[in-house]
């Protein structure tokens, strides 16, 4: 199977309360960004590395020169799923499958790409990795009043990346376009559409980093990894 990964890089990245958009702040040896591309840079399996990009991070773009798999960096849209867009139409024509994966998830590791890779087959149409909840949920007015309790069970919170069949992804992609669903994230369009996706268990540290906290968090899990090796 030939897969692509389209790395989702074009948000502004605001909430970690930065000039420079999150993905492209350093995180131990390198810009966020970097951490999923090597990753994706020495998996087998995925032959070809789209970038979506900010179309205005000029200077604040981090050299990329060394991720020999990056087929083309390409200017992201104004929400996360026109970045999807823009990302797949220039995904090499011979793919197959498509990993799609935020660069806000730095700490993505092979293990649960090998766990999507080995899920994904004719009986469905995508795999994404998800956890169950495991909090007790509550519903919470704006003026952070308890209102209720939410019924957690068969509720789970869902990461990338997510391997989809690309047929699927672009005819869901294109579905949504077609009736103004704007999902947070792929397999919404594909479950709309009526495809099938399987989940597999994600991986607790897998976390998006989207407050300054995740961003130290992130650190201290990227150092133990490094004293580890
Ligand atoms: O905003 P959120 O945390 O959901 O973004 C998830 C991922 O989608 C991030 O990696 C972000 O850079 C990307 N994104 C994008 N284009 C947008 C908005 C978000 O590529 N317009």
């Amino acid at each position: 199977m030939k897969v692509t990964a389209v790395v989702l890089a074009a948000g502004s990245g605001q909430r970690v309360g930065s000039d420079i958009p999150k993905q492209f702040l350093a995180l131990g040896d390198r810009p966020m960004i970097g951490h999923s591309l090597a990753v994706l840079e020495t998996c087998e399996q995925v032959k070809a590395v789209v970038a979506v990009l900010p179309p205005d991070s000029g200077a604040t773009e981090p050299n990329l020169e060394e991720f020999g798999k990056l087929v083309a960096r390409v200017p992201g849209g104004a929400s996360r799923q026109e970045s999807l867009a823009h990302g797949l139409a220039r995904v090499p024509e011979d793919t197959e499958a498509v990993m799609v994966h935020d660069a806000a998830r730095p700490l993505l590791d092979q293990r649960l790409i090998d766990d999507l890779l080995a899920a994904l087959d004719a009986t469905c149409d995508g795999v994404i990795p998800a956890i169950p909840l495991e909090d007790t949920i509550k519903k919470v007015s704006d003026d952070l009043m308890v209102e209720g309790e939410l019924d957690r069970r068969g509720v789970w919170r869902v990461q990338t990346p997510q391997l989809f069949h690309r047929e699927a992804l672009q005819d869901a992609l294109d579905q949504a376009i077609d009736s103004d669903l704007e999902s947070t994230d792929c397999s919404q369009m594909l479950t709309a559409a009526g495809y099938r996706v399987r989940v597999v268990e994600g991986d607790p540290l897998n976390f998006k980093v989207t407050r300054a906290a995740d961003l130290w968090l992130a650190e201290q899990v990227l150092a133990s990894r490094t004293d580890s090796e």
